[in-house]
This record gives structure tokens, sequence and C-alpha cells, in this order.
């Protein structure tokens, strides 16, 4: 396998096709604030972009898998662990579905404290 040069580059470059992003800015503006999920053009695989303070991009594959709940297979998917809850290997579409539910299971559990 050829190595591809995606660490601290000028542009974002794909972690798996080494496709260079020629338009870099415009995404790592709207990614700023988070590690955001971005979809290469030329093999359509999807990775992490993490913009450093020098403006050089770091990239990170997205793991790649077979969702928990629905079983689709070759999806991106995600671990989520937080103090409302948690999840393991669930695609991106069923993790904001899991989400939503222990939010919600969160809020009802704090209300029905407050119930007498
Ligand atoms: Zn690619
Ligand atoms: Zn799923």
């Amino acid at each position: 396998m050829s190595e591809i040069n995606h660490l601290f580059t000028n542009e974002i470059v794909c972690p798996f096709c080494g496709y260079e992003f020629v338009d870099s800015w415009e995404y790592g503006d709207n990614y700023e604030d988070e590690l955001g999920l971005i979809e290469c053009n030329e093999c359509g695989k999807q990775f992490y972009t993490n913009k450093d303070v020098s403006i050089t991009y770091c990239t990170y594959k997205a793991d790649y898998g077979t969702c928990k709940h629905c079983k689709k297979d070759n999806v991106v998917i995600q671990d989520y662990h937080s103090t409302i809850g948690r999840y393991d290997s669930l695609c991106i579409k069923c993790g904001n579905l899991e989400k939503q539910r222990l939010q919600k299971n969160y809020i009802n559990c704090i209300c029905n404290k407050k119930d007498y």
C-alpha cells in the first residue's frame, strides 16, 4: 500500500484514497468546533477532519462496521458515551435516534423524581 500523507496537510486529504480537497477552507469553517465527518468526493468514504491552529489538517478514518441496531453493513459506526447514557457501534442514523431516546429517558427520569 502506498503511503497517503493526510496529517498536517495544507489541504484536507482523504485518508482512504489520498484525494485532495482544493476547497478545504470551506469545509474547515463548517467543522471548526467539532470533529466533522466529511465525505470524500473521490471514493465516497467518510472521515473526520480536525483543523489545527496553523491551518493544516489531520484526518482520521471513520470506523466502518456493522450497525448493531439496523445491521447495515460497511457503514460509519460511532460509539457514544455521556452522562445520559451510552451506546456502541451504531450507524449515524441509529446513533442519532438512540441519542434522542437517551435524552428523553433522562428528562423523564428527572421529572419523575420531582413527582412525589
Ligand atoms: Zn477518498
Ligand atoms: Zn443503524
